[in-house]
C-alpha cells in the first residue's frame, strides 16, 4: 500500500521485508523453545510439543521415576504381591524384587516363569527382571542421550532452512538496517532543524549557520546557554578561475573560545552531508572530499612508548604527507606539545606546506598569533577568530567566528575562571606585564629580582574579601553598567550568573 508514496530505497526495503520466507519464520517459531540456551551443545532448545518422539524420550528422561512406579503397582496387581518393589542398583540397574515367602508366586507356574527372568536370590529376597523393564531401563538410560541427538538433527534441519533462505534473510536484514539508519537520520534531521546539504564536484566548502551536532544537544540538556553558530567559507577564493584550490582558515581565540568545537563541527557536517544525512546548518555546500584529516585533542599513546608530542607529530606527517587538493583538513593546536619556539616553527612549517603544497580545505586552531602575519603572504589564508569580550579584567566568550586574529590569548583569565588560586593569578598577570614589556630578553635572573615573589600577590590577598561564590555575583551585578550592554552580552551575563549560582549551591 506504500507502493509510489515513499522513495524508491524505502519501497525497496519494504519489499525486501515483505520476501522474508514465512513458512521458515513460522517453522522456527513453532520449533524453537521461548527460552533458548546460548549454545546448541546441550539441547534443551526445541519447544514441547514439535516433535512426539522427542516429548516421550524427555518424558521418560525427566520422569523416569513416574513411569517406574506405574509400572511396579502394574506388577504388584498383576502378581497379588502388594509388596512387590522396583528397585535399582549399580550391578544389576533396574529389577524387581520380592521376599523370599513370594518366590513360588513368581516361579511356580509357566506363565510367571516366562514373564519374570530370575536374576539373583538372596536369604530373604528374590530379584526378577522382564523384558519390558530392561527395555524400559535402556530407554531411560538412553533417553537423554537419543534426545540431544534428535534435538541436534532438528538443530542441523533447521540450520539447513535458514542456510537455504541465506539470501532473503541477508536482504531482510540489510533493508532493516537500512530502515533504521534512514528513520534515524529522518527523526534527526526532523526534530533538530537540519539542512539538505548541496553536494557537488567544486571544492566549495560553505556552511552558514553550522552546529555541531552534539555540543548543541550538551548545552540544550545541560541549559548552560544557546549554541552560537557560525559560518565556514573554505571555497576558492575568487569564484572566477575555476582551478583555483580551496582556503585556508587560520583560527586563532583564547582557550574555551570554542575553537575545538567549530573545527569539529564543520567537519562533522562533511561526513554527514556525504554519507547521506541532512546537517546541522542553515544551509551548506560541499564539494565533495576525498578524505577527511584530523589532528585534534590529546588522545596521546603513552602506553605504546610514544609521548603526545611524538603522537602528535606522526599524526601531522601523515597530514602533509597525505591530503590532496580535494580533501579536508582541521588540525587543531599542533606544536603545542614542545618549546614555545619549537612549536611555533613547526606550526608555520606545516602551515606553508599546507597552503602551497597539500592546496586542501583547511582550518588551522593555534595560539600562535605570530602565524596570523603569513596571510600576507599566502594568497588562500584568511584570519579568524573566535571573539571575545573583556569585562574588566575577566573574559566573556561570545563563541562567534569573526574575521581577523585574536590580539591576546586570555590565558590568565581562563585561568582564573578556571579556580586557580587568587595569588597565583595576580602573579601571573605581573609576570606576563613584565614580559609583555620587554623584560623577555633579561635574562631570568634580573626577572625575578624585578618581580619580588610574595610582597604583591600577599597584599592583594589581605585586600580581597574571602572569595565566596555569593560574592563573586554581587561583584558581578555591582559591576554592572545595564545600559551598555548588548542583548546578546546580557543574555551571556544570565547564563554566566545562573551558573555562579549553581556552583554556590552545589557547595
Ligand atoms: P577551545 O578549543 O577554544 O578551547 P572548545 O571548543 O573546547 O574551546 O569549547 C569550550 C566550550 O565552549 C565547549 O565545551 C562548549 O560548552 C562551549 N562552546 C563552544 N562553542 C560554542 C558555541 N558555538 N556556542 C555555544 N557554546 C560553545
Amino acid at each position: 500500500q506504500f507502493e509510489n508514496t515513499v522513495p524508491n530505497d524505502v519501497q525497496k526495503a519494504l519489499n525486501a521485508i515483505a520476501a522474508l520466507p514465512e513458512a521458515l519464520m513460522a517453522k522456527l517459531s513453532d520449533t524453537l523453545a521461548a527460552e533458548l540456551p546460548l549454545i546448541a551443545r546441550d539441547g534443551n532448545f526445541i519447544a514441547t510439543g514439535a516433535n512426539a518422539e522427542l516429548d516421550e524420550l524427555r518424558s521418560l528422561r525427566d520422569e523416569s521415576r513416574r513411569v517406574i512406579a506405574a509400572l511396579q503397582l502394574r506388577y504388584a496387581d498383576e502378581t497379588g504381591i502388594k509388596m512387590l518393589k522396583i528397585r535399582h542398583n549399580n550391578v544389576l540397574g533396574y529389577f524387581i524384587e520380592v521376599t523370599a515367602n513370594h518366590a513360588d508366586t513368581m516361579t511356580g507356574n509357566a506363565e510367571a516363569k516366562a514373564k519374570f527372568i530370575h536374576r539373583q536370590t538372596l536369604a530373604n529376597a528374590m530379584r526378577f527382571t522382564t523384558p519390558e523393564l530392561a527395555e524400559l531401563e535402556t530407554k531411560i538410560a538412553n533417553a537423554a542421550g537419543a534426545a540431544l541427538t534428535i534435538e541436534l538433527q532438528l538443530f542441523d534441519e533447521l540450520t539447513a532452512a535458514v542456510v537455504a533462505a541465506g539470501d532473503a534473510i541477508r536482504a531482510g536484514a540489510q533493508a532493516l538496517a537500512a530502515l533504521d539508519v534512514a528513520s534515524a537520520l529522518a527523526e534527526l534531521a526532523e526534530t533538530q532543524g537540519y539542512v539538505r546539504p548541496h553536494v557537488d564536484l567544486s571544492l566549495d566548502f560553505k556552511i552558514t549557520a553550522g552546529r555541531h551536532p552534539v555540543v548543541e544537544q550538551a548545552l540544550r540538556r545541560d541549559a548552560t546557554g544557546p549554541f552560537i553558530a557560525n559560518d565556514c567559507d573554505l571555497s576558492p577564493p575568487s569564484k572566477n578561475s575555476i582551478s583555483e584550490n580551496g582556503a585556508l582558515w587560520l583560527l586563532t581565540g583564547p582557550n574555551m573560545g570554542g575553537k575545538s568545537t567549530f573545527l569539529r563541527q564543520n567537519a562533522l557536517i562533511a561526513i554527514m552531508a556525504q554519507m547521506g544525512s541532512f546537517v546541522p546548518a542553515g544551509a551548506a555546500t560541499i564539494g565533495v572530499i576525498d578524505r577527511l584529516f584530523s589532528r585534534v585533542g590529546a588522545s596521546d599513546d603513552l602506553a605504546r612508548g610514544r609521548s603526545t608530542f611524538m603522537v602528535e607529530m606522526i599524526e601531522t606527517a601523515g597530514i602533509l604527507n597525505q591530503a590532496g587538493n580535494r580533501s579536508l583538513v582541521i588540525l587543531d593546536e599542533i606544536g603545542r606539545g614542545t618549546a614555545t619556539y619549537d612549536g611555533l616553527s613547526i606550526a608555520w612549517g606545516a602551515l606553508e606546506h599546507l597552503h602551497e603544497v597539500n592546496q586542501c580545505r583547511t582550518i588551522f586552531a593555534t595560539h600562535f598569533h605570530e602565524l596570523t602575519a603569513l596571510s600576507e603572504k599566502l594568497a588562500r589564508m584568511s584570519n579568524v577568530t573566535m571573539r571575545v569580550k573583556e569585562h574588566q579584567g575577566d573574559v566573556i566568550f561570545l563563541h562567534e567566528v569573526g574575521h581577523g586574529a585574536a590580539d591576546r590569548s586570555y590565558g590568565v583569565q581562563v585561568a582564573k575562571l578556571a579556580g586557580l588560586p587568587e595569588s597565583v593569578v595576580a602573579r601571573a598577570r605581573e609576570i606576563l606585564d613584565a614580559l609583555e614589556q620587554g623584560a623577555i630578553g633579561k635574562a631570568p635572573a634580573v626577572l625575578i629580582d624585578d618581580l619580588p615573589l610574595f610582597s604583591v600577590p600577599v597584599q592583594r590577598a589581605r585586600a580581597t574579601t574571602p572569595d565566596t561564590r555569593e560574592s563573586q555575583i554581587v561583584k558581578r551585578l555591582s559591576e554592572l553598567a545595564p545600559d551598555e550592554l548588548s542583548p546578546r552580552e546580557a543574555l551571556d551575563l544570565i547564563y554566566e550568573l545562573r551558573g555562579l549560582a549553581a556552583e554556590k549551591a552545589k557547595n
